[in-house]
């Protein structure tokens, strides 16, 4: 067995409902119980919407298979009524539900659907702030940094652009 980590995220309907819809769900389909993180509220990332989203980290023990749990939080994202997550041209919507694989225990991914730990984790605070509450220790297998120094790093990266804006 070994720790898989989750970050779901919604920014249209009712938020709060639909991550506790999903956490359970998910719950149901893996016969598992999921602990779960504070919810983190963030302006969305990537493209322009007045749709501030909610987040959550979620982690369980689990040896199921990757391609087999992604295809299984599809149907969960299907389930809450989840509409394309991209517009026509390729950039981020508003999604009701939308749930990534952040890690699974210290295993590498690269697969055409399927790249874990997740590629844009790091730069991420909506990811890495509640996932910091469930796990602050966990280390990226790849650039060996832990959830803790990762959110100092970008926390510090976002401080000096801020100075930097005040000086100019
Ligand atoms: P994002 O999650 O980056 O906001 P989308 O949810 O629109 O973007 O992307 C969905 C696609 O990302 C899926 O088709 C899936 O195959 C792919 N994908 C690659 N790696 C992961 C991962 N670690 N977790 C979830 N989806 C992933
Ligand atoms: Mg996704």
């Amino acid at each position: 067995m070994r720790t898989i980590g989750l970050n779901l995220g919604s920014n249209l309907g009712d938020r709060r409902e639909m991550l506790s819809f999903a956490v359970e769900r998910i719950g149901t389909l893996l016969g598992c119980r999921l602990r779960v993180s504070q919810i983190y509220e963030s302006e969305p990332w990537g493209y322009q919407s007045d749709n501030p989203f909610y987040n959550i980290a979620a982690e369980f023990e689990s040896d199921i298979a990757l391609e087999r749990l992604l295809d299984l939080l599809q149907q969960v994202e299907r389930e809450a009524g989840s509409l394309s997550h991209r517009t026509a041209d390729g950039s981020y919507a508003d999604r009701s539900l939308d749930i990534d694989i952040i890690y699974a225990g210290s295993e590498v991914v690269a697969t055409e659907r399927l790249t874990v730990p997740h590629p844009r984790m790091d730069r991420r605070l909506f990811v890495l702030k509640p996932l910091q509450q469930l796990s602050p220790r966990w280390r990226h297998p790849v650039s060996g940094l832990t959830v803790d120094e990762m959110v100092a790093a970008l926390e510090s990266e976002a401080d000096s652009e801020r100075k930097g804006a005040v000086d100019c």
